[in-house]
């Protein structure tokens, strides 16, 4: 398992729902906590280890120590949204980018925790910011996206070299093609 970068065709899959949450679904779980640690962030969602399936992990800390602040969220269904804030974010799949992104101010959100446990959260700040910028990544929606033009320009020339390298990786089979990726998990939608 790796965090796939930006274009990888993962990133704008549409993820299907988690259907079983099994010791299979645990050991996923705790190497997508794994990886998200050694790269420094706050959440990782499936997509991002190009896993078409609807979860995503989150420690606001960062701290593989702060052991009681990890959270899965496991088919995530955002319900009622209040206010927006502008932030800046980042995402492990665009390695050193930020750029202010406006969210919902406050929401409410209801998942499956990894014990297969209903659940559900009012958040507000980082936590909501976080978990709107995770559940996105389920529905292939990129920070970049939703960026106000003001911080999305910036990155013009940045993300297109993303592109470019993906594209050179591709070609010396560090990934296999576009084709391949989508027939291994059915064509985007
Ligand atoms: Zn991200």
């Amino acid at each position: 398992m790796e965090i796939v970068p930006y274009p990888h065709p993962a990133l704008r899959f549409k993820s299907q729902p988690v259907r079983e949450i099994d010791a299979a679904l645990r050991k996923i779980v705790d190497e997508m906590f794994a990886l998200m640690y050694a790269s420094k962030g706050i959440g990782l969602a499936a997509n991002q280890v190009a896993l078409p399936i609807r979860l995503f992990v989150l420690n606001l800390s960062a701290d593989p120590q702060e052991k009681d602040q990890e959270q899965v969220f496991i088919n995530p269904v955002l319900g009622k949204r209040r206010g927006t804030v502008e932030g800046e974010e980042g995402c492990l799949s665009f390695p050193g980018l930020y750029g202010d992104v406006k969210r919902y101010a406050d929401i409410a959100v209801e998942a499956f925790n990894i014990q297969g446990q209903p659940f559900q959260q009012r958040l507000t700040g980082l936590a909501a910011r976080a978990v709107q910028h995770e559940s996105d990544h389920l529905d292939g929606v990129l920070f970049i996206d939703r960026m106000t033009d003001g911080a999305r320009d910036p990155l013009t020339l940045p993300v297109l070299k993303l592109e470019e390298q993906f594209r050179l990786d591709q070609a010396a089979g560090r990934w296999p093609s576009d084709e391949a990726l989508r027939q291994q998990w059915g064509e985007p939608k």
